[in-house]
């Protein structure tokens, strides 16, 4: 099993691409702290898997001091942390001259940018003082490297995503600490499927094979992104869009 010994904290993980990773995980040896905002659904996720294998956390990504929490309860269950997927996310956005700075920016900001900043923080000190070593995988979007309509603020804190990658890798490589993040293309999960069957369809023709992404698919990724298997990749970009960015 890929990731026997590994202990992981994963936001997000009530749901669609942080859902299927906890289930991954824990298929490849895994402990897993299933932190999300719906504590009730996180719960409820801990339930359907093998006894002692899954804590559920509940945490707001966009305050500090709850995921700093997440990350002690974490480390109070399983003894150490050695993998935290920053994957909690909202969309959603408007013409950018109809912002209102305080519901079409802001919100979307704390969660999606300072979110993530946040969980390299936290975790990135739990590694430290460990000893060294930890894995820190984060959601960016193929969004975050382009624009995109209604994007404006997506687009801005999943380039923030990016950003954030380099620069942990850089720092934290004296503690022999890796940072990935990947960008997911269309992906069957709540985030998409709220829309119309007309837009999903649209959606699947933009990959390369007029296909919609399981969050199985990239959960089989983040799972060899954090093994030792994958100890070269760091500091760059991972591409699971089914050839979308080649547009
Ligand atoms: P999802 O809605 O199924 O899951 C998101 C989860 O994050 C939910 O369980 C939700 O409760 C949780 N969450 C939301 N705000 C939170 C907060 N403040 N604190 C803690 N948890 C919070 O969506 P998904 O598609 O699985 O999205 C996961 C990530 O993938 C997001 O970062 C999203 O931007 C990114 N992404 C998704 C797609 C896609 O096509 N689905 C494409 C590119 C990127």
């Amino acid at each position: 099993m890929r990731l026997e010994g590994k202990v992981a904290l994963i936001t997000g993980g009530a749901s669609g691409i942080g859902l299927a990773t906890v289930q991954k995980f824990v298929e490849e040896g895994a402990k897993v702290a299933v932190a999300d905002i719906n504590a009730a659904r996180a719960q409820e996720v801990v339930d359907t898997l093998p006894a002692g294998s899954a804590i559920a956390v509940g945490v707001n990504v966009a305050v500090f001091a709850e995921v700093e929490a997440a990350v002690a309860s974490t480390v109070e269950a399983f003894g150490k942390l050695d993998v935290i997927f920053n994957n909690a996310g909202i969309a959603g956005g408007k013409p950018l001259l109809e912002h209102d700075p305080a519901v079409d920016y802001e919100p979307l900001i704390r969660v999606d940018q300072d979110g993530v900043y946040y969980g390299i923080l936290a975790a990135g000190r739990q590694f430290r003082a460990q000893g060294g070593g930890g894995v820190i995988i984060s959601t960016s979007s193929i969004y975050g490297e382009q624009a995109a309509e209604l994007s404006f603020t997506y687009s801005a804190a999943k380039a923030a995503v990016i950003s954030f990658t380099r620069s942990a890798a850089y720092e934290l490589a004296e503690y022999g600490i890796r940072a990935v993040a990947i960008t997911p293309g269309r992906v069957g999960t709540a985030i998409i499927n709220q829309f119309s069957d007309d837009l999903k369809a649209t959606f699947a023709s933009e990959q390369l094979r007029n296909k919609m992404t399981e969050p199985i698919e990239i959960a089989n990724v983040v799972a060899f992104l954090a093994s030792d298997e994958a100890n070269v990749i760091n500091g760059t970009v991972v591409h699971v869009d089914d050839g979308y960015s080649v547009f």
